[in-house]
């Protein structure tokens, strides 16, 4: 039984992004207990940083801080662990769930150590995504979270690693924690706004986004007076700021028991069926066109790929899509792929020897 899908709602954890003192420790949980919908106070304890000389966590000393909001708050606990003696610390001090950080998700040598040190200890295991956007680094790591017998196992969305400026600190792409879900269809996936974002005025929209999305929870950062946070200042908030967010929030369900509901949706189902149906019975018309074509230029030796035309089918579609409303980017990579596909299938044709190319035998 995995622990995370017991109550059917959204696994809300927060805490700061390190603990930084007893104090601060104390009244950060304080506040964050007061919150009804957190389930676990997250604070780090052993901090990855990119370079020396930052502040690197105050590691067994701040676990004592933990143990004492945890008694005093009546709150469950959960920190990183990137190497196994940190597991060994997080049993000592009674620690709710770990969570394997992102950098560590990238390296299978650490992620088996730390599974080594989980062996029979049950405890729930939480898996970041890794830096880069390899899925199967991620996918890797969970099965030897599952291969040591641990059930309680959830996945963190935090974005990925890019070159270059842009919006948000870690890029979203959304459709590698979705493929995730189909792998893992009972592993929930809580999204981490806060490294997404790496500002506090983004928050809102990505945490929006993964509800509607269908994922299963947030883990945001807060901290009792962020503008003086040892790490990641900028994007995180106060527990104030963290109850008003939540309430700014519409959490979604995956399913719904109203019968008019259910009877709606899949009458509307029904019809995209049937779009899809449509779709695909044009597109292998229009890739029967393409091979027709194709035969005709090999006849005349012209070559597949014609500039001036795709030029001009980009060019005439993206009128039309503006006419129906539909997004220009959209509807320029729908037409690269269908364009990558014509491309390819002239090119087989032109491969192919033909019966009167074919050289006497
Ligand atoms: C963190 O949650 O504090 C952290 C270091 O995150 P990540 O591994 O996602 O960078
Ligand atoms: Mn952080």
């Amino acid at each position: 039984m995995n622990i995370f899908n017991e109550y059917n709602q959204p696994i809300i954890i927060a805490g700061p992004c390190s603990a930084e003192s007893e104090e601060q420790i104390l009244n950060t949980a304080k506040q964050i207990s007061e919150i009804q919908q957190v389930r676990y106070f997250r604070a780090g304890i052993w901090k990855p940083r990119t370079r020396p000389g930052s502040f690197e966590g105050f590691g067994e000393e701040a676990l004592k801080w933990l143990l004492k909001a945890k008694k005093e708050y009546n709150i469950s606990t959960c920190i990183e662990v990137a190497h196994p003696s940190h597991v060994e610390l997080a049993l000592k001090y009674e620690i709710d769930a770990v969570w394997i950080g992102a950098r560590t998700t990238t390296n299978p040598f650490s992620v088996n150590e730390i599974a080594q040190a989980l062996h029979s200890t049950n405890i729930p295991v939480l898996i970041k995504n890794p830096m880069h956007p390899e899925i199967k680094l991620w996918i890797g790591a969970i099965e030897r979270i599952q291969n040591t017998g641990i059930k309680s196992i959830a996945a963190i969305h935090r974005g990925f690693f890019y070159y270059g400026n842009e919006k948000y600190r870690n890029k979203p792409l959304w459709q590698i924690p979705l493929e995730l879900k189909t792998i893992f269809p009972d592993i929930p996936i809580i999204c981490d706004p806060s490294h997404i974002a790496g500002k506090k005025e983004y928050l809102f929209e990505i945490a929006q986004k993964a509800m509607n999305i269908g994922l299963n929870g947030l883990m945001i950062e807060t901290h009792i007076q962020p503008s003086i946070a040892l790490s990641d200042k900028e994007q995180q908030i106060t527990p104030t700021e963290l109850k008003h967010l939540l309430n700014q929030i519409t959490f979604y369900t995956t399913t719904s028991n109203d019968p008019l509901f259910t009877n709606k949706l899949n009458i509307l189902r029904q019809i995209i069926d049937e779009i899809d149906e449509d779709l695909l019975h044009l597109i292998a018309k229009r890739l029967e066109i393409v091979t027709q074509i194709a035969h005709y230029k090999k006849e005349h030796k012209v070559t597949a790929f014609q500039l001036s035309r795709w030029k001009n089918i980009l060019q005439s579609r993206k009128n039309l899509a503006k006419e129906l409303q539909l997004r220009e980017n959209f509807i320029h990579q729908l037409l690269s792929l269908l364009h990558e596909e014509s491309i390819n299938i002239q090119n087989q044709v032109l491969n192919s020897q033909s019966s009167h190319s074919k050289q006497p035998s």
